[in-house]
């Protein structure tokens, strides 16, 4: 029977009336739990013929480690002996394996825009998958139906900003569990906030409304005012301003530096409830926030990180340089001097 050699590739090995040992039908269980069961599994995908032996052995006892390795390899051979002579010579000499033919052009654009696959940026790939197949973050929504004055095309990205912050701030932003929420969960969990035990807990009580949070408002407000120049109007929104960085209508010398230092107001505020729910101790939020910014900040510096070495090098009040060892360390003291 002469067949192509892309149809022999596709004919299953095993009950094959084609091939044959002795008259008897082949099969063999530990071949076909391996997916071995058609021509092409023991054939090169490429290169003309069979497959050695140890490949086969190989895929069977990754399946099942307990078949012996002679016992699959002269179960191996007689199969390729059983394959009629036709199919065996084609399947050994054919050097055209591929015939699905050339490979297309690949284009990237449209119309006047399209060009070679080959010339295109990576970069340029990202952003047309952003633009047509990535979804908006469902907590869009959320936010911008507690806040209707919200921009959600304000970018929530933070240059420079430490991991940790950043960590904590996507996780603000999408989903963390607060007592509102474990209340559903587990009715053993109060509704209550961990720190004022006043009122129910949900994300904007957490971060902003809690009366516990007065005192540290008060001296990040004086901060961002006294060093940053921050022009606080009151009729801009402090929740926003808190949970979303500077907005449109902020007014502040060094935004970039601000968004850097609310993300890690948010994160400290974070610290402090979860030792309150966890440890159930009530601890000032400042000293957390100081000793977040100045690690970060020194470590960073430490590590020669260029975009925090750009936050602070607009206004250099705000830091002072310690020589040691040649090295430039920069301690972010400026900013705290006065709290
Ligand atoms: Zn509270």
């Amino acid at each position: 029977m002469r067949l192509t050699l892309s149809t022999i590739k596709k004919l299953p090995i095993f009950l094959n009336k084609y091939i044959k040992n002795d008259g008897k039908l082949l099969y063999n269980r530990d071949m076909v739990q391996a997916k071995l069961v058609q021509l092409k599994d023991i054939m090169y995908e490429v290169l003309p013929g069979f497959l050695p032996a140890q490949a086969i052995c190989d895929s069977v006892q990754e399946v099942n480690q307990d078949v012996n390795s002679t016992t699959v390899s002269n179960y191996y051979r007689v199969i390729r002996e059983s394959v009629p002579q036709s199919w065996r010579l084609a399947i050994e000499t054919s050097t055209k394996q591929s015939e699905s033919g050339s490979f297309p052009a690949l284009k990237f654009g449209h119309g006047a825009d399209m060009k070679d696959f080959g010339v295109i940026m990576c970069k340029q790939i990202y952003e047309r998958f952003v633009v047509k197949v990535a979804q908006k973050p469902a907590s869009l929504p959320y936010w911008c139906r507690i806040y209707p004055t919200l921009d959600e095309k304000e970018k929530w990205k933070i240059k420079g900003n430490s991991k940790e912050a950043d960590d904590h701030d996507f996780r603000l932003r999408h989903k963390i569990l607060t007592n509102a929420i474990l209340h559903q969960l587990d009715r053993r969990v109060g509704r209550e906030c961990d720190v004022c035990g006043l009122e129910t807990e949900n994300l904007v009580h957490m971060y902003v409304k809690c009366t516990k949070l007065c005192g540290f408002f008060k001296m990040l407000k004086c901060c961002l005012i006294k060093k940053l120049g921050l022009v606080w109007n009151n009729r801009d929104s402090w929740e926003i301003f808190v949970l979303f960085g500077v907005w449109k209508e902020s007014r502040v010398k060094n935004t970039e530096l601000c968004r850097f230092l609310l993300s890690h107001a948010r994160w400290a505020i974070k610290s402090r409830h979860n030792i309150a729910h966890f440890e159930n101790k009530l601890v000032p939020v400042w000293p957390i926030f100081k000793s977040m910014v100045q690690s970060q900040t020194k470590y960073r510096m430490i590590c020669g990180n260029v975009g925090i070495k750009k936050l602070f090098s607009r206004d250099s009040s705000l830091f002072s340089y310690q020589q040691g060892g040649g090295d430039c360390l920069a301690l972010v003291t400026g900013l705290f001097r006065f709290f």
